[in-house]
């Protein structure tokens, strides 16, 4: 199974100029449904494109909406694949759109539903643009907007960078999305060489590393690829990336019951840490099929207690969408939808 022909490569192969893309984004963006929707484009041009791509690179199929107002599509694309996309609701109109980079993923997180597909194709950046522009349309139904973009969906991005990358910076341009760096985040389970790759190109994101364990046993039982690349290693490209790129990095970690959430889990963290360049963010857990339960409020304050003491503030990330197995670790296009 392969993505469709790019509109970037079939504009190229009609001798288009580049900022025709940019004209159907555009026209994606305010509601068209069709290239012949698209009137700043040339009607041969439209003709061209309906014949040798579909409009859009994914459709919905089936959606769900939690009673906290986060949404979730199953997305397909034509040869098949399928994938999901989450629009996570706050305060004030604002939405954060999660975004898919695989359908399904190898690296057999123990917590994760999508893990626990197995590996599916890597998304083209087309694919993962049109979930953005899917998402910016679902927000202004709802008279909110699209103000956060983050790589939480199914899938490792760092192992599609090539995909990722360009469809960072489009929904960065002024003339795609216009998100600022702060507000896109990719966001890793460790992916070293991924890492160095976001040092070395300039890329307008945050990198977020979903760290959940402080010690290697334990984050090697929870995510494999720790036998590949242990704490000391992935901190030390994280480092790296911060020395070249000036920017803090995110370290996620999920609260598990008994599993790492101890006060000495938290100091253990304090210590990986101590330098002053990383950010906790905590998460509260969401039930899958494996055998992980949420931190208790009192445990969870515990470690949150432990943590300031050895010198570390964290945010807590409150679970959303998890009626509708739409929270952070729950996506698979086999779910529950
Ligand atoms: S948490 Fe991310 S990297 Fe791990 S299995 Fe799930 S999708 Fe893959």
């Amino acid at each position: 199974m392969s993505a469709e022909p790019s509109l970037a490569a079939t504009l190229a192969e009609l001798g288009q100029p580049g900022y025709r893309h940019r004209q159907v984004t555009e026209a994606k963006r305010a509601g068209a449904e069709g290239f012949d929707e698209v009137s700043t484009l040339p009607a041969t041009l439209r003709a061209q494109l309906s014949e040798r791509l579909p409009f859009w690179s994914m459709t919905p199929e089936r959606e769900a909406v939690s009673a906290d107002g986060t949404r979730k599509w199953l997305l397909r694309a034509p040869d098949g694949v399928a994938v999901e996309l989450v629009l996570i609701a706050h305060a004030a109109g604002r939405r954060t759109a999660c975004l898919s980079s695989q359908a399904g993923c190898a690296l057999a997180c123990r917590f994760c539903a999508t893990g626990a597909m197995g590996p599916g194709r890597d998304l083209s950046s087309d694919e993962i643009v049109d979930q953005a522009l899917l998402a910016t349309r679902a927000a202004a139904e709802a008279a909110a907007r699209l103000t956060n973009v983050v790589f939480m969906g199914m899938g490792e991005p760092l192992q599609n960078l090539d995909a990722v990358l360009p469809a960072v910076r489009a929904i960065h341009a002024p003339e795609g999305l216009g998100l600022s760096a702060r507000k896109i985040a990719v966001s890793t389970v460790g992916w070293v060489p991924g890492i160095t790759r976001m040092s070395a190109e300039e890329v307008p994101a945050r990198l977020a590393i979903s760290l959940h364990a402080a010690d290697d046993d334990t984050r090697s039982e929870l995510m494999p690829i720790n036998l590949r690349y242990p704490i000391a290693n992935l901190l030390a490209e994280c480092r790296r990336y911060c020395d070249t790129t000036g920017r803090r990095v995110f370290i996620e970690y999920l609260l598990l019951d008994r599993v790492n959430d101890a006060p000495a889990d938290a100091r253990r963290l304090a210590t990986l840490l101590r330098d002053g360049r990383f950010h906790v963010n905590l998460i509260e857990y969401n039930p899958t099929a494996g055998p992980y339960r949420a931190s208790p409020p009192e445990r969870r304050e515990a470690f949150q207690r432990a943590l300031a003491r050895s010198g570390i503030e964290a945010s807590l990330r409150r679970s959303r969408g998890a009626d509708v197995a739409a929270a952070c670790g729950q996506l698979a296009t086999g779910g529950s939808g």
